[in-house]
This record gives C-alpha cells, structure tokens and sequence, in this order.
C-alpha cells in the first residue's frame, strides 16, 4: 500500500520554469485578461465552498480528502487588472510569482495582498488557510495554493540580503531575488524534515504526544533534518532523543511539502528491535505509546485521541499501517 494521493503533493499546471526569467514573456501574461491571479497572505487565500457537507472544525476540514480531482472547494482568482498595484512588481509587496501555465494557455500568478476581513468575504465565500482547505481542494487549485503560500511565506520573511543587508528586489518572475548592492542571487528556502512510522516486532505503531499540541492528539515522530546530515540519519537520531527507542531499516516513504512556513515532509518507515523501554524527552513529548491497530481504532471510536488531518502526511502514513482510512 503507497501513502496514496498525498493532499498538497497534487498539481496539474505546468510549472513553466523556463518562464521566470523571461520579462517581455511575464508581461505579455500579465496584460491577457485571461490571466488569473491568486492573492496570498499569511498562508491563507479566499476559498469559495461547494455543496453544504463541509466542515470546518478549528479551523482543520474534517471532511475527507477531495476524490475526483474536483474538489469540494475552489480558488477563488483575480484577473490582473484586479490584482493588489500599490506597488512595483520588484518591492515584495508588489512582487508576482509565476506558479505557471495550464495546458489551455491560462497563466495563473500567486501575488501578496490583503484579503478580505472575517465576516466580510463575498457571499458564498471564505478566507482559508491551506492547512483547512488544501484537502478539500481539486488537484489543480492544491498545487497553485500551495505553490504560492510557499513562494509568499519566503518573500514576506526573506526581504534583505543575507550577506550585507541591503533590501532585496524581486526578479521578474518571482522565483528569486537580488541583491542590489553586491549583486547576490537568493532562492526560496525549503527546510526538510523527517516524519516516520517506527513499528516494533509486534507491528505495533509508536505514537506520541507533543507538549504543545492540543489534549488527546497523538502523531508519529517528527524533527528537522541537521545541517550535515541524511534523512535516515534524522529519522534514528530523532527517535532516539525523543523516545530512547533505536531503529534500523529505515526506509523512504514519500514526501508532501509543508510550507508553513517553508517544510518540505519526508516520509520514512523504521523498524524497532525487541527489548527497548520507551523513555520520552520530557522537553519534547509528554507521552509515547504503542498502539495495536484495534488499540489505535477503539481509541478515535471513543474520542479519547484525535490524530492530524486528512491534509497531513501524517495520517496518510499512519493509515498506511493500519490498513485503511481511519475516522476523523
Ligand atoms: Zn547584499
């Protein structure tokens, strides 16, 4: 069994990279009506919602994850002549990225502004975050959203030159930026991070909870790679500090970008010998526990644990294990 369709690894639009440094091209595109536009900010973006069957709980769909490729939510786009001008295209504020061309010809920029204010979206409509909505998105719209949340969250945090200091101007297609005083090219970042599914000789799965998350929610264990170090050797040292546990045959799953702020999900599977204690970073975790796979489903029946959305690699991963689609 695969981690499926993973929620944010989806997209069908042609990323046209050979595109973001063509100036004469990117302003042909911006001039054709056709153009659309989605507007960005905070890691949100105005949703509009199908149907009467979507929940919204805290913030997180607990709905399942769009099916047909459709969706029961969509983007909600701006043509250019609509889009936020109060600044030039090289200022972050004014800044356009290229998230690229559908096979129809439809360009479709990710741009910074101001969103409408809660209460205040036009009929039929809401302002989102991608952790609520991405699930509910059609192919399309999840890789455009998820694209230009990645693309805003580095330009709104990323505005000076890491080098001298000098503010950044925007390159043409939004990809990148430069430095005006000495002349430095600087890329968005992604920080990779591990998540893994460590099962011992019983097949049963180690789950835990963090100490910042909220009651009863457990996950597997996750962690940020090191500088100078592989994934599977951030897969065995985060387990290890986190739990005691060793693993080994640790083996790539699939990966889902995060980019909130600017992740990017590893998914790995790991195998625990026999005849370890679990001893949980107080720091870190307040609890990690092995779970039978009717341990695990007695435990959400029963509401007494909540484990990540739909959106997650998380669950897809878990769910992996266990055979099937959980309930929310
Ligand atoms: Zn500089």
């Amino acid at each position: 069994m695969t981690l499926g369709r993973l929620a944010l690894s989806r997209g069908t639009v042609d990323r046209v990279t050979e595109r973001r440094t063509d100036k004469a091209w990117l302003d042909a595109a911006w001039a054709d009506p056709r153009t659309r536009v989605l507007v960005v900010n905070d890691g949100r973006a105005l949703i509009r919602l199908r149907g009467g069957d979507i929940l919204l709980r805290d913030g997180w769909s607990t709905g399942g994850q769009a099916r047909d490729g459709q969706g029961s939510a969509e983007l909600v786009f701006r043509s250019p002549v609509e889009a936020p001008a109060d600044a030039p295209p090289e200022a972050p504020e004014g800044a356009r990225y290229l998230l690229g061309q559908d096979a129809d010809g439809t360009v479709y920029f990710g741009m910074h502004g101001e969103l409408p204010a809660r209460g205040a979206e036009p009929a039929g409509t809401k302002v989102l975050s991608l952790r609520a909505v991405g699930a509910l998105l059609g192919d399309r719209d999840a890789g455009l959203m998820t694209h230009a949340v990645a693309l805003d969250n580095w330009h709104t945090t990323h505005t000076h030159c890491p080098r001298c200091g000098t503010a950044t101007v925007v390159e043409p297609g939004g990809h990148s930026t430069r430095c005006p005083a000495d002349g430095t090219e600087h890329f968005p970042r992604t920080d990779p991070a591990v998540i893994m599914l460590v099962t011992d000789p019983d097949d049963r799965c180690l789950l835990a909870r963090n100490a910042a998350w909220p009651e009863r929610r457990f996950s597997i264990l996750a962690g940020f790679v090191d500088p100078g170090e592989s994934a599977e050797q951030a897969v065995a040292r985060e387990v290890h500090e986190e739990t005691a546990i060793k693993v080994e045959n640790v083996t790539y799953l699939g990966s889902q970008p995060w980019p909130m702020p600017r992740s990017l999900m590893l998914g790995f599977r790991a195998d625990a010998p026999a005849g370890q204690q679990i001893r949980v970073d107080d720091n870190e975790l307040t609890e990690a526990i092995w779970f039978t796979r009717p341990e695990l489903l007695a435990s959400l029946e029963a509401d007494e644990m909540a484990i990540a959305p739909p959106v997650s690699i998380a669950r897809r991963i878990i769910e992996r294990w266990y055979g099937a689609e959980l309930p929310s």
